[in-house]
C-alpha cells in the first residue's frame, strides 16, 4: 500500500524531543514493580490508541505539543491525526480542549481462551526475560560448536541488589579458535542483533529468539546459512532491557506498556525508568525529556548499567575505524554490521538519528538500508523525517559515529491492521519473521565489507 508523506510517518516515536515534559495521571497504566499483578479487568482507565486533530495547529506542532504536556505520542501516518496511547479519559480532556479525538483501536488484542501459557511466556507466546535466558542456556548447551552464551552486563536492578539481571549476548557462529572473544581480534567480521531495548515492543525480542533458532538450526542444512557462519560471527543481545521486559511481562494477558528501563526515579506507572534509546554517550542530549517523560534520557551519558554493557561490550569487539569527528567517514577496510530492533512503523533506519546532515558514508550506509528495505518493504529514512524530531543518544548513532560500524534500526510492525501496535497478537510474528529475515541476512552478509565505495 502507497503510504501518504512516508518521512512525516517516520519518527514521533523515535523522534520525539520533549524539551519540558509533565507526565499526565498514568491511569491503568500498570504497576511499576516486577511480578506484581494488574488488573486484567477493562476499565475506562485503560490505554487505547487515539488519533489526535487541532483545527489550528499543524499535526508537528500538535504532536510537539501534546508531547511537551505528557502525552504518550506514537509513530504513526499523520493522515488521521497525531497517533497517541491515551486514556479515555485523557481522551476526553483533549476534547475539552478544542481538539478532535478518534478512537483508533484497542492496546491488547484478545488472547484465545484455549491459549495455556508453556513456562516462560505471556501474551500468546512471547517469551519472557526468563524464558529467554533458558532459550539462551538450552541453545548454548545443544551446539557447543556453534554457541557461546556471555554476559555483556547488568540490568539496574541487578546493580541495586534487587533482584534483576545480566544482559546476555549470544554468539554464534562455526566456532574456531580465537572466535567469540569479547575483543575485535578475531578474523570473522561481525553482526549483532539487539532487540527489545524498549520492553513494550514485544516483536522484537521474538523475532531474535526465531533468529537464534534459524541459524542453529539451518547450519550444515541451509548452504547460504552454512556459508554466512563459517565465515561470520553472529552476535544477538535478544533482551537489552531484562527489568523493563520483567515489568511488561508481570500481566500475562495486558502487558504493561513500559518503555524504559527499571531505573526508579521517582515517576508512577511506566514513567519510571531511564529510555535507553535516548542514553547512549554519542550525542546525548540531556534535552530529551524530563524524567518521568518517555524519552527521559537520564542524568548523565550512559548513566544506566544496561547502556554501560552494551556499549563496552560493542566497543570491544568491533574494531574502530572512524575518527571522532562527526563528520569524518570510516574507512573502507571497516568490518561489521549492527541492528537494533524497535517496533512498530515500518521503517528501516540508517545514520545519523541526531541531525539531518548526512553521514560521511551516507552512500554506502544508505545502500545496505536499501538492500533490506527490498525484502521487508519498509520506508528507508534518516535524519528527522522531516518533522525537526531527532533521537540523539540512540545506539545506532553511537556505534556508527563512534566506531565507524554501519549501526540501522528496523521499525518492525504496521501502523494499522491486526498486527499493529506495541502488543500485536502472536500469531503476527510468522509475517514480522518471513518480511526480515531476509532484511537480518542482508545485513549480516554485508558485515565483511560495508563501505565498497568510501562514499
Ligand atoms: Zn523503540
Amino acid at each position: 500500500m502507497t503510504r501518504f508523506a512516508p518521512s512525516h510517518r517516520s519518527r514521533l516515536r523515535r523522534w520525539l524531543a520533549a524539551a519540558t515534559a509533565v507526565l499526565l495521571p498514568l491511569l491503568g497504566a500498570g504497576l511499576a514493580v516486577p511480578g506484581s499483578a494488574a488488573a486484567s479487568v477493562p476499565t475506562t482507565a485503560e490505554q487505547a490508541y487515539y488519533d489526535v486533530t487541532s483545527p489550528s495547529t499543524t499535526a508537528a506542532g500538535l504532536a510537539t505539543d501534546l508531547t511537551r504536556r505528557g502525552y504518550d505520542v506514537l509513530e504513526g501516518p499523520l493522515t488521521h491525526g497525531v497517533p497517541i496511547l491515551a486514556t479515555a479519559a485523557d481522551a476526553q480532556r483533549l476534547r475539552h480542549r478544542g481538539l478532535t479525538v478518534h478512537y483508533a483501536g484497542p492496546l491488547y488484542q484478545p488472547v484465545a481462551s484455549t491459549f495455556r501459557a508453556a513456562a516462560g511466556t505471556y501474551y500468546g507466546g512471547y517469551h519472557t526475560a526468563a524464558g529467554h535466558e533458558d532459550h539462551n542456556r538450552q541453545v548454548a548447551s545443544a551446539h557447543p560448536d556453534l554457541v557461546v552464551l556471555r554476559g555483556i552486563g547488568q540490568s539496574w536492578l541487578k546493580t541495586q541488589s534487587s533482584g534483576g539481571h545480566d544482559i546476555q549476548a549470544l554468539c554464534i557462529t562455526k566456532i574456531k579458535a580465537g572466535d567469540c572473544a569479547t575483543t575485535s581480534g578475531g578474523s570473522k567480521p561481525k553482526f549483532t542483533l539487539m532487540a527489545q531495548m524498549h520492553a513494550r515492543e514485544l516483536a522484537t525480542g521474538e523475532l531474535a529468539y526465531m533468529w537464534i533458532d534459524y541459524l542453529v538450526n539451518n547450519y550444515g542444512a541451509n548452504a547460504d546459512v552454512t556459508r554466512l557462519m563459517d565465515t561470520t560471527e553472529l552476535w544477538v543481545i535478544p533482551i537489552a532491557n531484562p527489568d523493563g521486559v520483567d515489568i511488561v511481562s508481570s500481566n500475562s494477558t495486558r502487558p504493561v506498556s513500559q518503555r524504559k528501563n527499571a531505573h526508579d526515579n521517582g515517576c508512577s506507572g511506566t514513567g519510571r525508568g531511564v529510555d535507553l534509546n535516548r542514553n547512549s554517550s554519542y550525542h546525548w542530549d540531556v534535552n530529551q525529556g524530563t524524567k518521568c517523560s518517555e524519552t527521559y534520557p537520564g542524568t548523565n551519558a550512559a548513566s544506566e548499567p544496561e547502556t554501560q554493557g552494551i556499549q563496552n561490550f560493542l566497543a570491544g569487539i568491533y574494531r574502530d575505524t572512524k575518527p571522532s569527528a562527526d563528520f569524518s567517514p570510516a574507512t573502507t577496510d571497516t568490518t561489521g554490521t549492527f541492528l537494533t530492533l524497535h517496533s512498530y512503523a515500518e521503517l528501516d533506519i540508517y545514520p545519523y538519528g541526531w541531525t539531518n546532515s548526512l553521514a560521511p558514508n551516507n552512500n554506502d550506509l544508505r545502500t545496505i538500508a536499501t538492500a533490506m528495505s527490498q525484502s521487508n518493504h519498509y520506508d528507508v529514512v534518516h535524519g528527522d523525517g522531516g518533522l525537526n524530531y531527532f533521537a540523539p543518544g540512540a545506539t545506532d548513532d553511537w556505534i556508527y559515529g563512534t566506531r565507524g560500524v554501519p549501526g540501522y534500526t528496523i521499525e518492525v510492525g504496521p501502523d494499522t491492521s491486526g498486527c499493529s501496535g506495541f502488543f500485536p497478537r502472536y500469531s503476527c510474528m510468522s509475517s514480522f519473521w518471513s518480511l526480515n529475515r531476509p532484511a537480518f541476512l542482508t545485513l549480516a552478509n554485508a558485515a565483511a565489507h560495508p563501505y565498497p565505495t568510501g562514499h
